[in-house]
């Protein structure tokens, strides 16, 4: 089984570390040659707009958009990759590029300049243990539809969350040492692979 992490811009080589860690074969995909070869797809961290012009430049976004439809491809956006994911963006510039997979509507950089970085222990749903969560200017999800399952939650909203093939977090789990929600993606692509 093959997972890719999208290679455009951001958190990429994070990702790899953690899915090889996992005893997965992994893949950084720019090319839709690339994405035929994975199962599952992790959409990174880094700055959502420039992500989200170049995966239409680099002509993946329909692809991605194709194959998770028919769900013989799991995706799972972390932080950037959250807003990549969703739906509806609640607060981005006019125009702002986005996948349009998960029935969500997520904020940009919900948390505001005094909590702008931070970590914090989290409850993760299926998770006998907390998680060390690591937010750098995250977004939210501020409205979910019915079909969404809310796996983690803040004061200040719904943090991660599952959709059928379709896996969210605002935080990064790429950036701890844990790699259970790699594990739990991984589950994921495994049901269907
Ligand atoms: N705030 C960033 C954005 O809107 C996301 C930050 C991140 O991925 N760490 O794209």
């Amino acid at each position: 089984m093959k997972i890719g992490v999208l290679d455009v811009q951001g958190a990429v080589s994070e990702h790899i570390k953690h899915l090889e860690l996992c005893d997965v074969e992994a893949v950084a995909v720019k090319t839709e040659k690339q994405l035929n070869q994975v199962c599952g797809l992790i959409l990174p961290g880094g700055e959502s707009t420039t992500i989200g012009r170049l995966v239409e430049l680099f002509g993946l976004a329909d692809a991605i958009r194709e194959r998770s439809r028919e769900k013989s491809l799991s995706v799972f956006g972390t932080c950037a990759g959250m807003i990549l994911i969703a739906k509806e963006i609640t607060d981005g510039t006019t125009g702002q590029p986005s996948l349009g997979l998960m029935d969500i509507a997520v904020k940009r950089n919900a948390f505001g300049r005094q909590r702008e970085s931070f970590e914090t222990s989290l409850r993760f749903k299926s998770l006998d243990e907390p998680l060390t969560a690591v937010f750098i200017r995250a977004p939210i999800i501020e409205r979910a539809g019915e079909g969404v399952e809310a796996l983690a939650e803040m004061p200040e909203g719904t943090v991660a969350a599952r959709q059928g093939n379709l896996l969210t977090t605002s935080f990064h789990p790429e950036l701890t040492t844990d790699l259970r929600v790699h594990r739990f993606f991984i589950a994921m692509c495994e049901e269907k692979a």
